[in-house]
């Protein structure tokens, strides 16, 4: 038998003082939350950060769903089950850095994202109404001290903003009818590019994630041409001549990558442009919103190339490579309508951030 030594126990505290003294550098700033009975969302985080909320509508099979991204990593992620029109609300870490509180509710919900905010209520308190829910949401649904005192405190007017809107799916807004923009689903038709995994098809993947792009655009206020909106083959001169023709402002060719299908190790995501500094922003923009939605898939990189589409237009132009058909990671996931929304989205993103910044 060993008694323990008192400086086991003095040790044990400094480690634990120095534990303590080190999380707020890595530690989520996410440090309560509750989703109240009357519908609203409330968030208590480190005084000062700055939450960002977003906003995808639901489909027939999912409802809409809410989430809001922090600074800082979780301890652990976690889903809690909901009650009423709220299906789950999870605790994610989409990226090493970041807390995502998610609020998903029941399919058929009806939420207006024109009506949600995410409202500053003092340097560390949120709050976002879900307008129009018919049912009580849950009861007592939460985790932390909502109520506790910051440990910072600030003067009030530093407090950055006190209101951030939510646009549709989480896209930035841009001017509505002053940008066109051309969205070129590569292949088509005859030409099903490349063919991987299990069959699938480049121009499959391709012409989905384009029309959701396209549509994604469209609701915001976008102009946008389509050089096919079909399985029909258009050869490459016809694309480059629509696009210099309709004086876009953007021009995208969507594509899927492919290898041998002897090489299922081999995966990611890259992004060319021809020349000009203006479409190596654009390409940069698209790569960087596309490996935001596609964890683990390596970054191939934002290069130069000399594809027909991207070296004749006039206007900025990039080609993206959204993954793999023939990578055992990507396939997989190229094949599956939620991640293809999520690159449809990531894409309209990436456009509308491009366009927004010029
Ligand atoms: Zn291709």
């Amino acid at each position: 038998m060993t008694r323990r030594h008192p400086w086991n126990v003095i040790r044990g505290l400094l480690v634990l003082a120095l534990l303590l003294a080190d999380l707020p550098a890595w530690a989520s700033s996410l440090a309560a939350w509750r989703l109240t009975r009357e519908g609203a969302l409330e968030l208590r985080t480190s005084p000062n950060v700055r939450p960002e909320a977003f906003f995808e509508d639901g489909s027939r099979l999912q409802g809409p769903r809410v989430w809001v991204d922090l600074p800082g990593a979780p301890s652990r992620t976690r889903s809690i089950r909901g009650s009423g029109e709220v299906r789950e609300v999870r605790i994610g870490k989409p990226t090493p850095t970041t807390t995502r509180i998610v609020v998903e509710f029941r399919p058929g919900t009806d939420l207006d994202p024109a009506d949600l905010r995410l409202v500053g209520t003092s340097p560390d308190r949120w709050k976002l109404e879900f307008k129009g829910l018919k049912r009580v949401v849950v009861l007592g649904l939460g985790e932390g001290d909502l109520d506790g005192t910051a440990v910072v405190s600030v003067p009030p007017a530093s407090f950055p903003t006190a209101s951030t809107p939510l646009s549709a799916d989480g896209l930035p807004v841009v001017p509505r009818g002053r940008f066109r923009v051309v969205i070129d689903p590569g292949h088509g038709g005859p030409d099903p590019g490349a063919v991987g995994i299990r069959g699938l098809r480049e121009t499959d993947v391709v012409l989905d994630v384009s029309l959701q792009v396209a549509r994604l655009l469209q609701a915001r206020g976008v102009n946008v041409v389509m050089t096919r909106t079909s399985e029909v083959d258009v050869d490459l001169p016809p694309r480059v001549a629509l696009a210099n023709r309709v004086g876009a402002d953007v021009f995208v060719s969507v594509h899927a990558n492919a290898l041998s299908m002897a090489r299922p190790d081999v995966n990611g995501i890259e992004t060319f442009y021809f020349s000009s500094g203006l479409s190596r922003r654009l390409a940069g923009s698209l790569q960087g919103q596309m490996l935001a939605v596609s964890p683990g898939s390596p970054n191939r990189g934002v290069k130069q190339g000399r594809f027909f589409v991207i070296r004749r237009t006039v206007m900025p132009s990039a080609l993206v490579e959204m993954g793999f058909v023939t990578g055992a990671l990507d396939a997989p996931r190229l094949a599956d309508p939620a991640h293809r929304r999520r690159l449809a989205l990531a894409l309209a993103t990436g456009i509308l951030q491009y366009l927004g910044g010029r």
